[in-house]
């Protein structure tokens, strides 16, 4: 597989990212901050996440974020971890305005394994596709966020572009001062 990726799989791990780079900045907490986020990016059966399922959720992070940050073969180690540990039961749906798409775990299954599951099932195309590498973290150091790179040739550096021109200016600026 090559891109474009199916607008699923981008958007469960924009997803996943976002869910990981607001914990780290302190804006997931709550578990009315954990059915806020999922209610503005579609993720579904989660309106009534109590907090025990927001605490659920940050603990599973970090396999998220070693997920994101693998090489291929740990990669596929963990996604098979994940998928064994929440036994996941993938099986197509179709519902609401959605075609026919994987689900990991039946309807009613923990919000927290509902997240993970999502995210890992996303990576077993990736690593299928050796295309791991296009999940990273900004390359401004004070920042980095993760980002999903979709650029054809996976050349994107930064998370946005007000940390691409603020690495920029710093090394204009580091060059100026050295002449
Ligand atoms: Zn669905
Ligand atoms: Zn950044």
């Amino acid at each position: 597989m090559s891109l474009p990726y199916p607008r699923e799989l981008v958007r469960s791990l924009e997803f996943i990212a976002e869910v990981c780079n607001r914990r780290r900045a302190g804006e997931l907490e709550s578990a009315a901050s954990l059915r806020a986020i999922c209610a503005e990016w579609g993720f579904p059966g989660t309106s009534g996440a109590t907090r025990a399922d927001a605490d659920a959720t940050w603990a599973h992070l970090d396999i998220v974020e070693r997920l994101w940050d693998g090489d291929r073969d740990a990669v596929a180690t963990l996604v098979n971890r994940v998928f064994r540990e929440a036994e996941a039961r993938p099986h197509l749906v179709r519902h609401d305005d959605h075609d026919w798409h994987l689900h990991g775990l039946p309807a009613g299954a923990p919000i927290a394994d509902a997240i993970v599951v999502d995210a890992a099932m996303a990576f077993v195309d990736l690593v299928r596709a050796d295309d791991t590498a296009r999940c990273k973290r900004c390359g401004d150091s004070r920042c980095d966020r993760m980002f999903f790179d979709q650029s054809r040739n996976r050349s994107r550096r930064f998370c946005s572009t007000t940390c691409q021109s603020r690495t920029n200016v710093a090394a204009f600026r580091a060059r100026a001062s050295s002449v």
